[in-house]
């Protein structure tokens, strides 16, 4: 497999300019690890409008291919062949695409991940939408960041509750006896079982 993308046209939803993108359809990052990292920091998903400088995001499905990963952005499942040996995932928007490809490259699994994450909105008692960013320190600490009064806050979580949330998993094997094929591992997956 490798890479596919196509220039498409745009209009600027501020100044009504047309012009064209470049817009990824697959992502190959074994075959380019350089667009791993323009996922990672979001800059794959945005095209700029050379008359005004205007920001937006590309919204287009796309799917992303890495070693032992697959995800798939649709806002409905499609057929994706190639599934052996990979963990396939549906994401719906951006975000959760690029903070699982975080996930997985920091060598994280994402089912035990959603378990923290919700375990730690219990602790602070507020819906909010966490997401991973990274790793940080030599205890590995969890650093997710929300939403908060129009600032993104960063929150620290000890690994030890991410090696809880394993061995929960562990112990669970009906928590992820029906993950096959491309499967969506979110908040709403986690309070069906924990709710
Ligand atoms: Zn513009």
């Amino acid at each position: 497999m490798s890479s596919v993308s196509a220039i498409s046209a745009f209009r600027c939803s501020r100044c009504g300019r047309e012009y064209e993108a470049l817009v990824y359809r697959m992502i190959d990052a074994e075959a380019e690890p350089s667009l791993k990292e323009r996922v990672k920091d979001g800059s794959l998903f945005v095209r700029e409008c050379p008359s005004c400088g205007c920001k937006e995001l590309i919204l287009s499905p796309v799917i992303y291919r890495d070693s032992h990963l697959l995800l798939c952005l649709s806002d409905r499942p499609i057929a994706v062949e190639g599934l052996e040996g990979v963990q396939g995932r549906l994401v719906s928007d951006v975000g959760s695409l690029i903070e699982k490809v975080k996930v997985f490259d920091a060598g994280l699994d994402d089912v035990p991940l959603e378990i923290c994450k919700y375990v730690t909105r219990q602790e602070l008692g507020k819906r909010v939408d966490l997401k991973f960013l990274r790793l940080e320190g030599a205890d590995h600490d969890i650093i997710f960041t929300y939403p908060e009064g129009g600032q993104m806050q960063l929150l620290s979580v000890g690994f030890n509750v991410y090696e809880d949330c394993c061995a929960i998993v562990g112990r669970n094997p009906s928590l992820t006896a029906g993950l096959q094929g491309l499967v969506k591992i979110d908040r709403e997956w986690v309070e069906q079982f924990i709710a």
